[in-house]
């Protein structure tokens, strides 16, 4: 064993375990998914997030192929769900879609060997309450058929940065504590874009606190993370920016996720997200 092997064993402190990545919609890439993992790894980052968001048109031949390229390459993957998902719509018809996709997209994924799937609830149609039931019926539904077909994989359904959309940190945090196996995404863009607030290492700091608290240590270790820069204004979310020409604390954010011992993944969703992947990875790696 090396022997920075030993110290991460013995001292907690230095065995740091937060994986950096990107996020990469298909279509708009010029380069292939595979090429895309080549170049998570080539810049010395570990994950890719690939964003079906415009939908899951893609044979599962190539779904191997994804997941060979990922393995050659140490590189993790997850997949974000299709914008179409709607789990609050007062169409029952787009609901039923929303979850025949889910459960598509989870058949993909665990052929692909992503090993999370990130989605969008849906938005307030109904009171915040209503909204919520339903959600979490819809979830609880799509979780059973998962289990029912052996997938694995974990969903993760996304803090929104839209106050029209479903999903602030208190709704999503209880969706996870009141359904056994799902896990929030934490976009802290989003959080940040929404409140106007939590920008700072004291308010990073609580909501990991609150994470804590209601998910317990294991999710801290364990989690999903979104971040870039954002553009708001009165209701929330506008863009997405590069880090530098955005507002986001970034310091005082890997800051906290360090102190706090964090652990997972973090994808960044910047319009150019490897820059400031490699620039956050480096932040994080450098603090002792
Ligand atoms: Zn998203």
């Amino acid at each position: 064993m090396s022997i920075s092997g030993l110290r991460g064993m013995f001292t907690k402190k230095s065995s740091k375990n937060l994986k950096f990545g990107i996020s990469v919609i298909p279509e708009n890439s010029k380069l292939s998914i595979e090429k895309n993992i080549e170049l998570v790894r080539n810049s010395g980052l570990d994950h890719l997030e690939v964003a079906f968001v415009n939908g899951l048109y893609i044979s599962e031949k190539r779904a191997y192929e994804i997941n060979y390229a990922a393995a050659v390459n140490k590189v993790t993957l997850s997949i974000h769900a299709p914008y179409f998902i709607n789990l609050s719509s007062p169409k029952s018809e787009i609901v039923e879609k929303s979850k025949e996709l889910l459960l598509k997209v989870g058949r993909f994924a665990r052929t692909m060997g992503a090993e999370t799937i990130v989605f969008h609830s849906g938005f307030y149609y109904d009171t915040p309450k209503k909204t919520f039931e339903k959600v979490k019926r819809n979830i609880e539904e799509i979780k059973e058929a998962f289990e029912k077909e052996l997938i694995s994989v974990k969903l993760r359904p996304e803090t929104m940065g839209k106050r029209k959309e479903f999903g602030d940190l208190e709704e999503i945090i209880t969706i996870a504590q009141e359904i056994g196996g799902i896990m929030p995404c934490v976009d802290f863009a989003h959080i940040h874009a929404r409140t106007k607030r939590f920008n700072s290492y004291e308010e990073f700091n609580k909501i990991l606190r609150k994470l804590e608290k209601r998910l317990g240590m294991e999710y801290i270790k364990n989690m999903h993370i979104h971040v870039s820069g954002i553009e708001y204004n009165g209701e929330g979310e506008r863009y997405h920016l590069n880090l530098m020409d955005s507002d986001f604390k970034f310091d005082e954010w890997l800051e906290a996720l360090n102190d706090y011992g964090v652990e997972g993944v973090v994808v960044v969703e910047s319009p150019e997200p490897i820059p400031d992947a490699v620039r956050l990875r480096k932040i994080f790696y450098d603090k002792p």
